[in-house]
């Protein structure tokens, strides 16, 4: 049965690629047709999974991820075969430990969890938003190099706001509404607690499409005690700061001289506003509270301004700056003239022709980014941008989209997407074996990154790398951010190599078969070795 099991087990299974020796000593004859294929010719398992999504990494990037990855979450009940990952429910309270120990891999370096509060910009889906950490986990081993084996996608249910999930009789979670209050804070605590009691300090937990109201308490929360990252304010931050480092280089000027607006102030919006707030203040020496007050940012009630501080919600509340009430973005475009005008809303079509009409007409050349995810949440499509803005803008957005051909000239759109972030990011703190995550190493990421783009990229229009380079750009990514765990004492694993990005580049898995030696006894009691 064991050649059998072997067979069936994704993670160890080289279908017609087991050679004849390894046929003979794991009991496969008889179970695999006589021809011997190389990996390049044939079908599904781990390894050519990362086989062929590091080859083609721009072509698959939106199958396993954004905005295919969106599809996935909302009909994840009826497409639902094979679990994935692991799902802790309020049912689990108080053996979160246990459920940690069920899982078969032992070592693990990266967590990515959701409790899919607002995945992507669909919304509540509940423990459908497993999608979402299984999809991030494998592009922490497809773009960063972390090994599949040391991922760990976790869904914490605490039940679904979305009625219509509520009502499907496929759906594969919790029946109840949301847990909210203490109720809520002591699964997580319990949650966190066992993930550092199981694996120890140095597991990096990344929080993943948690809605405002627990993102930023949670990260504040963690942040002192474990290595917590939230992707959505964090990564994401990085990512935009690296862009917009790379776009001065085609408007001119320094980041303290721009004026910038977002639409949307959650936890993209505020995150990348507070670290574009902290990068002019390190460049300038300025106070915090002045370099803020080059960022507005409009909600879904129009402008934030200091008339509305009462009611803002914290993470808004340093945002609220002196200025007339504006009930929208058209108006707010109009009174602001931003240089720079970021979507992060997660509704679509808000970035109207009049609106991209206004900031060409007060910029040789506008800055936009249209971050909401998937593909139909997009602010604003690539070639609504180059049209309106009659081919001047510098235009990125969150999910992609194909080249645009305007007036004869081909303008291929970058993807400003925390892809470009956080495999790297991560790969940096577990090298350095960081146990606390800091701002100064979003910034140093953000370096890094801003520093891939080359002279043809910008010629092209283009304030990102091709993803086609992302293992190179994640290493690099990689030696910065563990540099900087160095410097701030924050780094554990000692002495610190003298060439950090060889170094980097040499810890990166890599899918390529090895020859399989198996302990047969542990098959099926998870402690299956491949030496
Ligand atoms: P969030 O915390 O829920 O924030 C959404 C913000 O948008 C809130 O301030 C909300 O206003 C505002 N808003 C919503 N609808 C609006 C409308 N019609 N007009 C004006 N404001 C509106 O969400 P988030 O985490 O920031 O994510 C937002 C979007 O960014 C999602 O689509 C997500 O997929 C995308 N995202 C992209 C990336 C990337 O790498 N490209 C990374 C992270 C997130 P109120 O506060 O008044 O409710
Ligand atoms: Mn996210």
């Amino acid at each position: 049965a064991s050649g059998y099991q072997l067979l069936r087990d994704p993670h160890y299974n080289k279908g017609l690629a087991f050679t004849e020796k390894e046929r003979d000593a794991h009991f496969l004859r008889g179970l695999l047709p006589p021809g011997v294929v190389p990996q390049e010719i044939q079908e599904r398992n781990e390894r050519l999974f990362y086989k062929l999504l590091i080859a083609n990494v721009e072509e698959l990037l939106p199958v396993v991820y954004t905005p295919t990855v969106g599809e996935a979450c909302q009909k994840y009940g009826s497409i639902f075969r094979q679990p994935q990952g692991l799902f802790i429910s309020l049912k689990e309270k108080g053996r979160i430990l246990e459920v940690l120990k069920n899982w078969p891999e032992k070592k693990i370096q990266v967590i990515v969890v959701t409790d899919g509060e607002r995945i992507l910009g669909l919304g509540d889906l509940g423990c459908q938003g497993m999608g979402i950490p299984v999809g991030k986990l494998s592009l922490y081993s497809a773009l960063g190099g972390i090994r599949p084996s040391a991922c760990l996608p976790v869904t914490i249910d605490v039940g679904t706001n979305n009625e219509q999930l509520l009502q499907d009789e496929f759906y594969i979670g919790l029946r109840r509404r949301r847990a909210t209050g203490q109720e809520y804070s002591e699964l997580l605590h319990e949650f966190m607690s066992a993930v550092k009691q199981n694996y120890g300090e140095k597991v990096l937990i990344q929080f993943e499409d948690f809605a405002n109201h627990n993102a930023f308490d949670l990260l504040a929360k963690y942040g002192t005690s474990h290595l917590v990252f939230n992707d959505d304010i964090q990564g994401t931050a990085s990512v935009v700061l690296a862009g917009l480092i790379a776009a001065l280089k085609l408007v001119g000027g320094t980041l303290a001289e721009h004026r910038f607006l977002f639409l949307g102030a959650g936890e993209a919006g505020t995150g990348i506003a507070e670290l574009i707030a902290l990068e002019i203040s390190k460049q300038t020496g300025a106070p915090l509270e002045e370099t803020r007050k080059k960022i507005w940012l409009v909600d879904s009630k129009g402008l934030i301004v200091r008339s509305r501080m009462e009611s803002l919600q914290h993470f808004k509340r340093p945002w609220a700056h002196e200025h007339d009430p504006i009930s929208n973005l058209a108006d707010a475009v109009k009174s602001i003239k931003p240089t720079v005008l970021i979507g992060s809303s997660g509704a679509g079509r808000t970035f109207t022709k009049e609106i991209v009409e206004d900031m060409s007409s007060f910029n040789e050349k506008p800055i936009i980014l249209s971050l909401s995810n998937p593909t139909s949440q997009s602010e604003c499509t690539a070639e609504e941008a180059y049209k309106w803005s009659e081919g001047r803008c510098i235009f990125a957005s969150g999910s992609p989209f194909a080249p645009v051909e305007y007036d004869g000239k081909v303008y291929p759109s970058g993807q400003a997407n925390n892809a470009y972030i956080f495999p790297g990011f991560g790969l940096g703190l577990i090298i350095s074996g960081a146990i606390r995550v800091h701002d100064d190493m979003l910034l140093a990421a953000s370096e890094a990154l801003a520093e891939q783009v080359t002279q043809e990229n910008l010629e092209d229009g283009l304030i990102y790398p091709p993803l086609s380079n992302i293992r190179k750009i994640s290493a690099q990514i990689a030696a910065r951010v563990a540099e900087k765990a160095y410097k701030l004492g924050l780094a554990t694993r000692l002495p610190q190599p003298k060439n950090l990005l060889k170094h980097a580049e040499s810890c990166m898995y890599s899918p390529n078969y090895h020859e399989v030696c198996i302990e047969f006894r542990s098959i099926g009691q998870n402690q299956v070795s491949v030496v």
